[in-house]
């Protein structure tokens, strides 16, 4: 079942999108070789918590006997390709980190993700970032009453093939509300004109998961990471969008993330 959302309702979606867009740029202030995940994890969670809302990830029921999510942010490093636990271990030099948060306000839950470079990366890492950010951008494009699911999976998929590009299957977008996830499921890789249909109220978490090489992944033993099946790098950005008069309006924002990288270089 597809729950759309009244106008009101969109705008308390946008306080938690909002919300998940601050923590992300408290986390791009700090993002620097030697840091460590578990201290930027910290700073989430408390900034959340501050603020009224409640981390949406922390206690996340773990599938297969796994244990329960334990922290704020998912914070994925390099070959990681989401779901990693943060750690102590303190980041270096070159790495990539894509960090995905969840917040719950007022009964509604925002979920989105920002993939960051520590220091100097490489070029060829650079380009898998800024490529699947476009992936992000071009699906959102295709979220207009009407359309299909399948429309924004395809464009997702279009891009990232034509960079040479893996396109993770086992993990998609999904609809957002009341559940952090909801029906339909968002695919990144799709046929045109198929899948459920685009409507009015519709609000999703896009989220291209896109690997520098194979598109397979396997999940480590801790139950949660997943990283690629090759060990090449991996990255994740994720909005969460809302159809309001017919087109695709973005709730969550990297304005506040960019405005705090341009601050720290
Ligand atoms: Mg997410
Ligand atoms: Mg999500």
């Amino acid at each position: 079942m597809i729950y759309l959302k009244t106008k009101e309702e969109i705008e308390l979606m946008r306080e938690s999108a909002l919300m998940v867009s601050r923590t992300l740029a408290i986390v791009a202030r700090e993002v620097k070789p030697g840091v460590t995940p578990s201290f930027l994890d910290k700073l989430a969670e408390e900034f959340i918590r501050d603020n009224g809302g409640v981390p949406a990830f922390k206690g996340y029921k773990g599938h297969n006997g796994a244990p329960d999510f334990p922290a704020t942010l998912c914070m994925s490093i390099n070959e990681a390709v989401v779901h990693g636990i943060p750690t102590i271990e303190p980041l270096k030099e070159g790495d990539i980190i894509s960090v995905d948060c969840g917040v719950k306000k007022n009964g509604f839950y925002g979920d989105h993700a920002y993939t960051f470079a520590v220091g100097n990366i490489k070029p060829e890492v650079q380009k898998l970032i800024d490529v699947t950010k476009e992936c992000l951008y071009l699906g959102i494009e295709k979220m207009i009453s009407g359309n299909r699911i399948g429309d924004i999976s395809y464009a997702i998929q279009q891009h990232a093939e034509k960079n040479g590009y893996g396109v993770v299957r086992e993990l998609v977008g999904h609809g957002l509300g009341k559940n952090l996830h909801e029906e339909p499921e968002v695919p990144n890789y799709g046929k045109r004109g198929n899948g459920p249909k685009i409507t009015e109220g519709m609000v999703l978490a896009i989220e291209p998961m896109i690997n520098m090489g194979t598109k397979n992944i396997k999940q480590l033993k801790d139950g949660w990471t997943i990283i690629t099946a090759d060990s090449k790098p991996s990255a994740h950005f994720e909005h969460d969008v809302a159809v309001v008069n017919g087109k695709p309006e973005i709730l969550s924002t990297y304005a506040y993330i960019e405005e705090a990288l341009a601050l720290v270089k």
